[in-house]
């Protein structure tokens, strides 16, 4: 990615202060998804080093992960499984708990989702501790899947949550830092 383009897409994404309680700055990618330039561009990026490989699955983290998830699996001809907070799927779900600031919570995929071995690609739009990231790859490591990459539009170094991917043996692509 050259500097201009790294430029362009991290001012599409706008900061809010404050939301949703005080002292979190929230990373607001609806800015960049309204940008048809920088929804494209970032969708390019974000799968380039897998261009030409095969990927079965994109699995995209509600709500978010959806729409990039969505436009990634397009790009690279594969299907898309959406994965859920606990409820909200209509058929047999396999879950899997995962870390909160404050507490758990549950996420869910369909058990006939993804078959075993299947070369799947985890998608968000911001990775901060990894809670949500790593919880999804248990879910989807307990279906047999091969979990290829995980990538983030947005990644909180601070925080740490791309490096715990990478301690669980995910290659992890993200397009932007904020510290
Ligand atoms: P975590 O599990 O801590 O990595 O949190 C990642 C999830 O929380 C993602 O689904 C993000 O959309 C959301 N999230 C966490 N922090 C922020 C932030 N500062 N701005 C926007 N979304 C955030």
């Amino acid at each position: 990615m050259t500097p201009e383009l790294a430029h362009d897409l991290k001012a599409s994404v706008r900061t809010i202060p404050d939301y949703p309680k005080p002292g979190i700055m929230f990373r607001d990618i609806t800015t960049l998804l309204g940008d048809p330039r920088a929804f494209r561009r970032a969708v390019d990026e974000l799968v380039h080093p897998w261009a030409g490989s095969k990927i079965d699955k994109v699995a995209g983290i509600e709500a978010r992960g959806f729409i990039i998830g969505g436009a990634i699996a397009h790009q690279v001809s594969s299907g898309f499984v959406p994965i859920r907070k606990k409820g909200k799927l209509p058929h047999a779900c396999v879950s899997m708990s995962y870390a909160l600031e404050y507490g758990t919570d549950i996420i869910e995929m369909h058990v006939d989702a993804i078959a075993p071995g299947e070369r799947v690609i985890l998608v968000d739009d911001l990775i901060a501790t990894g809670g949500t990231a790593e919880g999804a790859i248990k879910l989807l490591r307990q279906t047999g899947a091969e979990v290829v990459a995980a990538c983030f539009i947005i990644d909180l170094p601070d925080l740490g949550g791309a490096a715990k991917l990478r301690g669980m043996g995910v290659p992890v692509r993200t397009l932007m830092e904020f510290g």
